[in-house]
């Protein structure tokens, strides 16, 4: 289960302050330094949790905690209020083109999850707006990626444009463009290749593909089982796209929490939506408050 040994630790952690009357500076010590170990066991980055708890930390020593007849419960909250900020604090919506097409380009590293990502949301957008997304299909690397999209397209009955796996992605980019355009589709959702890891080409045919389509929403796809080096690539991926949101995938899994908990703060871009399964609606919005009480359970 998703940030099991997180929580597992964090309740941990505050039984041990439950009953307490007062706590003393040296009580609320202990129990951060005790958080401190269990956000950097699930993996989130150290920077960020040595912000996070000092931010904590100081609110927990100040007067509405030490001067509450309910210290413990009060820290809890504080805790619960500064994951929820951590996070982004409120979900972020899609950004939408003020005329039709919306444009979203997916981006990520193979296997992140890009490509089923796609498929969840035209599925979404379809079911909660009515709309008619045309799918482009520019991964022309991973051989299976065209067919996985037109498979998705085939269940979904979303249009999907492709030239196969011979030609430049700009150009099949630019002509699914142009049938966008002339279909009227309210958006296009282009799924683009992924490499093991950041390299120049990939990057150079991304801000290609960016400059061109000139994207209305660029999202990251990550692997939340990743953890906090989903954090490092989505900030190189920042770098140089300006990404504008994050989707974290495989939410579903045994993920620690060093992704959902990193990301926003390294790269200042909002989680909009997490993946929780293979099916296409398995997607879901972020809400950040909903996340934390997640992970305290
Ligand atoms: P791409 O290379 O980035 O396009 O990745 P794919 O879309 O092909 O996904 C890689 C694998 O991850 C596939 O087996 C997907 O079914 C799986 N996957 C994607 N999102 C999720 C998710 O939220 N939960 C689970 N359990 N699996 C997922």
């Amino acid at each position: 289960m998703a940030f099991e040994g997180l929580s597992d630790r964090l309740q941990k952690v505050f039984s041990s302050l439950r009953g307490k009357g007062k706590l003393s500076e040296e009580d609320v010590r202990k129990v951060m330094r005790e958080v401190r170990m269990a956000l950097l066991e699930a993996d989130v980055n150290f920077d960020v949790v040595k912000s996070f708890v000092k931010t904590v930390r100081e609110r927990a020593l100040g007067a509405e905690v030490m001067e509450s007849l309910t210290p413990s419960q009060q820290v809890v909250k504080i805790v619960d209020e500064e994951l929820t900020k951590l996070m982004g604090q409120e979900a972020v919506p899609l950004n939408k083109a003020p005329h039709i097409p919306t444009i979203i380009m997916m981006v990520g590293l193979q296997g992140a999850g890009k490509t089923t990502t796609a498929g969840k949301l035209a599925n979404r957008l379809k079911k909660t707006e009515k709309a008619r997304p045309l799918f482009i299909a520019a991964d022309v690397y991973r051989p299976a990626a065209v067919e996985q999209l037109k498979t998705i397209g085939q269940q979904l009955d979303v249009p999907v444009y492709d030239e196969g796996t011979d030609h430049d992605p700009v150009d099949i980019v630019r002509n699914g463009l142009k049938v966008a355009a002339e279909k009227k589709n309210d958006y296009v959702i282009i799924d683009t290749a992924g490499r093991l890891e950041i390299d120049e080409q990939l990057m150079d045919e991304l801000k290609k593909i960016q400059a061109l389509a000139h994207p209305n929403e660029i999202l990251f796809v990550a692997d939340s089982m990743t953890g906090q080096v989903a954090a490092k690539v989505a900030a190189g991926f920042n770098d140089q796209l300006e990404i504008t949101g994050v989707v974290l995938t495989k939410l579903d899994g045994d993920t620690r929490g060093g992704a959902a908990l990193s990301i926003r703060s390294v790269t200042g871009k909002p989680i909009k939506f997490i993946g929780q399964g293979e099916k296409l609606d398995q997607l879901d919005v972020f809400h950040p408050d909903r996340m934390a009480n997640r992970i305290l359970g």
